[in-house]
């Protein structure tokens, strides 16, 4: 006899394929086979399925859960600010002291001289705020002409309106039948391209540019080394501001604090989310430099007419402090920077395995491994969701990137992970590539 919670999971499927739209998803594969997991519990780098399935969450969720799953320190800040002020509005000269106090820690960890910050609840809206703010920040200038924002293709920056028309990747752009205007895109290694098309636009146009320093969503695409220096030389000749994308790249994924800190350079503005709370709250934002808050301290006669309700939700804040008080406590980025070099090996390690397994790259806790095929080509139909879906078998998840004719694995867990639970990561991804190997004839 089938047991009485067998009915309960299969009422939950039932209900998620009837009422539940999942964000960025096969709505084909929701409707056909229900819901992969549903999990119902999370402890360090594992996540538990009301199947009482454990799996590792290589991925950190989307790339955000840096601290890992089940911190009950956060859990236990969350509680506090919760009963004592969830939330009160920021507009105007309103104010809380998670929200007073993460903005000066902000400006303390963001190396170079970004000293204030915007709150939203997420990197999209992040993502909008900084474009909107740059074209502000223009008009504050006497330029109101400047307001083309430049990205890179390749490029993620979210799902909003102005996020999803910055976003360098066709199909995001293609789901939607209108965009935001204004929006230009050049290749995402070369800056020679970036360079002509100021020139064919006019600088005078130009408000930002903004770039992922290690592009995620994209397929974990790193710059060339010299990449970032000649673009900032490029914004800086022609008076453009540059924003670096740091919603995945920020609190540690690459090893620093923030990605863009490996090329030596500093941008003019940071959007950031995710890793700013490790998920266990909803929050973002946009840091700015001192001399760009300095323009918006002159408006002293007009109101930022930009807000939402949740900037500055002191329950969200109390969880960032607390979140990164643990990636500093716990040298989170120093062990991120050690694994990620662990975890690079044993892709490389992988690499030498398989024949189908072509180009890996990693930066800290960010990784990729592309597949092709014995001329090194791609293959016709891709292989990595099929390595995905054998690996999710296996218990890890990863997630396999197939825009622009990749075929990619990308490969992103929290930064608590140990050097035991890379090799079993490593160990499974192994497995389940030689298994799809295996049946590569029949594919
Ligand atoms: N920017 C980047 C680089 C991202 O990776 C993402 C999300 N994956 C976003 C922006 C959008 O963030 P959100 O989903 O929180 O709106």
């Amino acid at each position: 006899m089938m047991p009485n919670w067998m009915d309960d999971i299969r009422e939950l499927e039932e209900l998620d394929k009837n009422h539940f739209l999942h964000p960025t998803s096969s709505i084909q594969q929701q409707q056909d086979a229900g819901p992969s997991f549903i999990f119902k519990e999370g402890r360090g780098v594992y996540l538990e399925d009301v199947k009482g399935k454990i799996v590792i969450d290589g991925m950190s969720s989307l790339w955000n859960v840096n601290v890992g799953h089940g911190r009950s320190e956060i859990g236990e800040v969350a509680k506090e600010q919760m009963t004592k002020l969830a939330y009160s509005s920021c507009f105007a000269t309103f104010s809380n002291e998670p929200a007073i106090r993460l903005s000066a820690k902000l400006a303390e960890l963001a190396s170079s001289d970004l000293m204030a910050t915007f709150f939203t609840s997420g990197g999209s809206e992040a993502n909008d705020s900084a474009y909107k703010l740059a074209r502000h920040y223009w008009m504050l200038k006497g330029k109101p002409e400047r307001k083309k924002i430049i990205s890179r293709t390749k490029s993620y920056h979210g799902v909003s309106m102005g996020a999803t028309s910055a976003t360098g990747l066709k199909p995001f752009r293609e789901f939607s039948s209108s965009l935001a205007p204004d929006f230009y895109y050049v290749d995402h290694v070369e800056p020679v391209m970036l360079r002509e098309l100021i020139e064919a636009e006019g600088p005078e146009t130009i408000a930002a540019f903004i770039a992922e320093p290690v592009q995620g969503a994209g397929g974990v695409h790193i710059a060339p080394a010299t990449y970032f220096k000649e673009v900032k030389e490029i914004c800086v000749e022609n008076e453009i501001l540059f924003i670096t994308d740091e919603v995945i790249t920020g609190f540690g994924r690459t090893g620093k604090w923030f990605g863009i800190e490996h090329y030596g350079v500093t941008p003019d503005m940071m959007c950031f989310a995710k890793g700013v709370t490790s998920g266990y709250a909803q929050l973002g934002g946009v840091m700015l430099t001192e001399q760009i808050h300095e323009e918006f301290k002159k408006l002293s006669t007009g109101t930022l007419l930009h807000g939402y309700t949740y900037s500055g939700h002191a329950m969200a804040c109390a969880v960032a402090l607390k979140n990164l008080e643990l990636i500093e406590t716990e040298n989170l980025i120093g062990n991120a920077e050690s694994m990620g070099k662990e975890l690079l090996a044993g892709l490389m390690w992988i690499q030498a395995n398989h024949k189908i397994v072509g180009e890996v790259r990693g930066l800290g806790l960010m990784a990729a491994i592309e597949f092709v095929d014995e001329d090194q080509k791609k293959f016709q139909t891709p292989v990595s969701p099929l390595i995905v879906n054998e690996a999710a078998k296996r218990g890890l998840i990863c997630r396999s990137v197939i825009f622009d004719g990749q075929d990619t694995i990308v490969i992103a867990p929290p930064l608590i992970i140990t050097k035991e639970e890379i090799g079993n990561l490593i160990r499974i991804l192994d497995d389940s590539i030689k298994e799809i190997e295996g049946k590569i004839p029949l594919i």
